[in-house]
């Protein structure tokens, strides 16, 4: 009893584990099983070096310390429906999210539409749309795979630095819900496609000590961001397993075990533009200035899905960047799980495998919007896997 108290707490504090989101199981759930009775787990070494390092990506989360902004607002003569503001959530909330951005749209009584973006919510809400019959064009600067969303770790990490914890209001909550178990629902409806744009994975929290001997990482004074998913989605996931020294072949050390739904973001935008053209829609390279700029489009009723573009596009300060960089390697396609070790995460997209540092809370990257990318950084978080298979 005294370890699963320890553990929880642990678990709790461990922000940098919510950042991947590889953890948030263990955070539904105290109590972990003991893993697969008498079997040893075996997991396949993974070829993290940094010589296999293809890319180092930096993308920018559009943080809003008071969650998405997702109302109306009238522009002149043309009606703006708002979806932007997702921070670390934005791929798992999309579905949702979006669906509320539609029902906004459409009660206008417009049907032909404008999406101005191609990230997640941009496409996402564009399909929607057209599911709801509407005309869409999609209007944006960058199409993928040139879009900051192309950048996202692609794992279901649906509370990922969404909103300060002062601002998880009941009502907030009733809504972050709605889109999170929204989105769930839709990506089960991706599973055993071609391509594999969506598919579960095992990951693996490492610990050198057991969990509950794990010291966390002291409060630092700052509002702490919310945690809503334990407390909200329990029912989505199963407990996790536990795997203490011996059973696993890792070493002296102890792992949980979670099961995470994970975005294979290369397959799975293919499938949404694909749908969205098979639909009829209309794709636009263009960028806005002002606002005012819309006035030059023929649609009334807009949708803004610019993410962190709409800080500079409709002056939003409160719109918070915050830096998250990822080093992929060449893809092992026999290597099907994910790890999180030391404050980095692993996951096994089949487009290539990711390495990032998430640092020790999600203040990690907080008001930073540098694009460069940091290879050190990218070689840290790729040797502090490899050392798990370390001989
Ligand atoms: C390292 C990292 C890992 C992440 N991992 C995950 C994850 O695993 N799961 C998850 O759910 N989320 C994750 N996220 C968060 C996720 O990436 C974002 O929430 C998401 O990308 C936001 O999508 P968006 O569509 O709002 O914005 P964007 O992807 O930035 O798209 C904005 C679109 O608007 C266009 N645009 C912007 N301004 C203008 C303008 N002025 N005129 C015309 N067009 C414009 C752009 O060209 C683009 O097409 C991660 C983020 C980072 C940084």
């Amino acid at each position: 009893m005294q370890g699963r108290i320890g553990r929880r707490r642990f678990l709790r504090g461990a922000a940098a584990v919510a950042t991947l989101g590889a953890l948030h199981g263990c955070r539904l759930t105290p109590a972990a099983s003991r893993g697969d009775s008498g079997t040893r787990l075996q997991l396949s070494p993974i070829r993290a070096s940094a010589d296999r390092i293809t890319r180092v990506t930096v993308c920018t989360r559009p943080f809003r310390a008071a969650g998405p902004r997702l109302d109306v607002e009238k522009v002149g003569v043309k009606t703006v429906v708002h979806n932007y503001g997702h921070g670390g959530s934005g791929w798992s909330l999309s579905w949702g999210s979006g669906a509320i951005a539609t029902a906004h749209a459409m009660a206008t009584g417009e049907r032909d539409i404008a999406v101005i973006g191609c990230g997640a919510l941009g496409m996402t809400t564009a399909l929607l749309l057209q599911r709801a019959g509407a005309r869409v064009t999609i209007y944006a600067k960058d199409l993928p795979p040139n879009v900051r969303s192309a950048f996202a770790t692609g794992l279901y990490t649906p509370d990922s630095r969404i909103c300060l914890e002062e601002h998880a209001t009941p009502a907030f909550k009733e809504t972050w819900a709605q889109m999170a178990r929204q989105s769930f629902h839709s990506y089960l409806g991706f599973l055993g496609l071609p391509g594999t744009p969506v598919e579960f994975i095992d990951s693996y929290a490492v610990f050198d000590n057991p969990p509950e001997d794990t010291p966390r990482t002291a409060p630092d004074g700052r509002p702490a961001f919310a945690e809503l998913q334990s407390e909200l989605l329990a029912d989505l996931m199963p407990r996790p397993d536990e795997f203490g020294p011996g059973r696993h072949s890792l070493g002296q050390r102890h792992l949980l075990r979670v099961s995470q739904l994970m975005f294979n973001l290369t397959s799975y935008t293919q499938a949404l533009m694909t749908e969205f053209t098979a639909n009829g829609g209309r794709i636009e390279v263009t960028e806005f200035h002002t606002p005012a700029d819309f006035a030059r489009l023929k649609e009334r009723t807009l949708v803004n899905a610019t993410g962190y573009g709409a800080r500079a596009l409709f002056g939003d300060q409160s719109l918070v960047p915050v830096r998250g960089q990822l080093a992929r390697t060449i893809p092992e396609p026999e290597v099907g799980y994910g790890l999180f070790y030391r404050n980095v995460g692993f996951v096994p997209r089949r487009d290539g495998l990711v390495f990032q540092v998430a640092g020790d809370s999600e203040y990690y990257g907080y008001d930073d919007d540098s694009e460069v990318p940091d290879r050190d950084e990218a070689e840290r978080a790729v040797t502090t896997i490899a050392s798990l298979f370390a001989r």
